[in-house]
């Protein structure tokens, strides 16, 4: 692939994370079976621009479970000196979430500071059930206790891009995830 490939190695292959994804979409479907109510629908809610293409393959694993989607877009800004990070929400759900039972799909936990914000945002806003999908749980650095309900993969660190996630705005359309050398990891 050349040099611009050269600080990047393989981790997770488009395979690998087919068939993960699919695991755990067949999870998600037989737990929310038992949850929903014939006229009920799932609500996911994404978290822009990250979590788009594990949200556009998850949804897709979950055979006939009927769907309903919105999203959220959030920056977070890592305050070093605190265990807390300010986040900014750019774009809000455009949905109600009261009663709903709600799925947060997410591209990756890290510290945890941006789930844990979002989740209290949504909790304040009294759906039926929350709970979490993540592609990827990190946990060398977390920071806060996050209740991660559905798991792609388990590593302990590492800077990733692929697979919808970026460095600098480069890499989200990867079909495999990579982990890359930026220094800063
Ligand atoms: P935290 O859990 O530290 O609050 O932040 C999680 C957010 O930081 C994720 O939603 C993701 O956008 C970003 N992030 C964390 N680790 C990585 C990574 O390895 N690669 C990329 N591209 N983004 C990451
Ligand atoms: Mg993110």
């Amino acid at each position: 692939m050349g040099s611009r490939m050269s600080n990047k190695t393989l981790l997770y292959t488009a395979e690998q994370i087919a068939a993960r994804v699919g695991q755990l979409g067949s999870d998600i479907k037989a737990d929310y079976e038992k949850i929903l109510d014939p006229e009920e629908q799932l609500l996911a809610v994404g978290v822009l621009n990250g979590a788009f293409i594990f949200m556009a393959d998850l949804l897709r694993a979950v055979g006939g479970l009927p769907v309903e989607v919105d999203f959220v877009r959030l920056s977070s800004y890592q305050d070093r000196d605190s265990s807390s990070a300010e986040v900014v929400m750019t774009k809000n759900l455009e949905k109600e979430i009261k009663g709903r039972h709600v799925l947060v799909i997410e591209d990756i936990a890290d510290c945890g500071l941006t789930l844990a914000w979002l989740l209290e945002f949504l909790k304040k806003r009294r759906p039926a059930s929350l709970k979490v999908a993540v592609a990827v749980d990190k946990r060398a650095r977390r920071e806060t206790v996050v209740g991660l309900d559905y798991v792609g993969f388990k590593l302990e660190d590492g800077f990733l891009v692929g697979y919808g996630l970026d460095y600098a705005e480069r890499y989200r359309n990867l079909a495999d995830i990579y982990q890359m050398e930026t220094g800063g990891h």
